[in-house]
């Protein structure tokens, strides 16, 4: 008997396999994300009871995914906090102003959408050509601090994530001879505000996949017509190049900054190298100043010949 089958039916199973791997990796994404950023904010006491949370929201996807992921986060979290959102419309040619608003109004979430022409600002001040960058931020850094006084949030939230904060380690050796970066935690330099980056453990692949899943109203961040810094878009591409190659190494490099041996550092100031003395003291997890295995990551295991010992006969 011939067996008659319909059109498109017989792929049928393996879309449904393919919708269920795609479901179970959905979920692991995000089990991944909800806990590195929980990890990220009780690493670093970012949030505590009765904190008000201003999140800045650009329209990107790493703003948007900090949002999301607060919102979430705080649904679960025994100590009670706030969020408001805050976008500051910058007044760039083709922003879409109602995105935001009716997104946010759609979520449910407090928001205040702040309106200020630095575009204009920015634009007669550098000159054609160049990039408009760092301007720019240090005009919304100083609106964003007064807004969040003007709210009484406690913490300002961005959303810089851990490929942003290895890039930034990079960009000061590479171009300002120091070893810094970008703090998960810190005072704004106004002294009046906390700063948190709960993005901190969380890969930039993560948040391209979580907002494409999540379908979250993305703005370009092109609107302005800036060029960006070509010494950031160059350690991005050797960034990408190195995890290519060796997977791992940007995680591992983003470790690393949170595990500094100040005595096998240069700075003086941080470390008494000039007052240094024997101690006397054996100890077994001291330096062994002329090795090198733990540079390269090998330890030699080869035995070595014993020399006779003069007067003695070896047994063979
Ligand atoms: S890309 Fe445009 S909006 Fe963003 S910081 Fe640079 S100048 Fe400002």
């Amino acid at each position: 008997m011939n067996t008659v089958t319909e059109p498109g039916l017989a792929g049928a199973p393996a879309e449904a396999a393919a919708e269920r791997r795609r479901a179970h990796e959905t979920n692991k994404l995000s089990k991944r994300l909800h806990r590195l950023v929980g990890q990220a904010i009780a690493d670093f006491n970012m949030i505590g009871a009765g904190d008000k949370v201003m999140v800045c929201l650009s329209g990107g996807k790493d703003s948007h995914a900090l949002l999301d992921l607060l919102l979430s986060l705080r649904e679960r979290s025994p100590v009670p906090f706030e969020i408001v959102a805050v976008n500051l419309d910058q007044k760039q040619p083709g922003f879409p102003e109602q995105v935001l608003p009716d997104y946010l109004r759609s979520r449910g979430v407090t928001f205040r959408i702040e309106q200020q022409d630095t575009y204009s600002i920015v634009k007669r001040l550098i000159p054609e050509g160049q990039t408009m960058c760092s301007l720019c931020s240090r005009l919304r850094r100083g609106i964003l601090y007064r807004v969040a006084g003007e709210l009484g949030a406690t913490r300002i939230a961005l959303g810089h994530h851990r490929d942003d904060m290895v890039a930034t380690l990079l960009m000061n050796m590479f171009f300002g001879s120091r070893l810094k970066g970008m703090p998960p935690k810190l005072v704004s330099d106004d002294g009046r505000h906390v700063v948190i980056r709960p993005l901190a453990y969380v890969a930039e692949d993560d948040l391209i996949r979580w907002a494409e899943h999540r379908r979250f109203p993305i703005i370009p961040c092109t609107l302005c017509g800036s060029q960006e810094n070509l010494q950031r878009v160059q350690v991005r591409k050797m960034m990408r190049e190195w995890e290519r190659q060796y997977p791992g190494r940007i995680d591992n490099m983003a470790s690393a900054m949170g595990r500094i041996t100040l005595s096998h550092l240069m700075d003086r100031n941080l470390y008494p190298f000039t007052t240094l003395e024997p101690t006397g003291r054996a100890d077994p997890g001291g330096d062994k100043a002329f090795d090198d295995e733990e540079a390269c990551g090998t330890i030699p295991t080869v035995e070595l010949p014993v020399p006779p010992i003069a007067g003695t006969t070896r047994k063979a």
